[in-house]
């Protein structure tokens, strides 16, 4: 099963116990990408940062 990066468009394989809110990162562009469910089909959205940055 594969989705597309929303970020380059390249397919991105998801794994096959994948859930939706799950976390991956795309092997083109190494985005941070969050699976979601739409009408049985899983996509990719740009995950949105998680936890709060404090820097190093
Ligand atoms: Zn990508």
């Amino acid at each position: 099963m594969e989705a597309e990066c929303p970020i380059c468009g390249s397919p991105v394989e998801l794994p096959d116990d994948v859930m939706a809110g799950e976390l991956l990162e795309c092997p083109s562009c190494g985005a941070t990408l969050e699976v979601y469910e739409q009408n049985g089909t899983f996509l990719l959205k740009e995950a949105e940062e998680i936890g709060e940055d404090w820097g190093e």
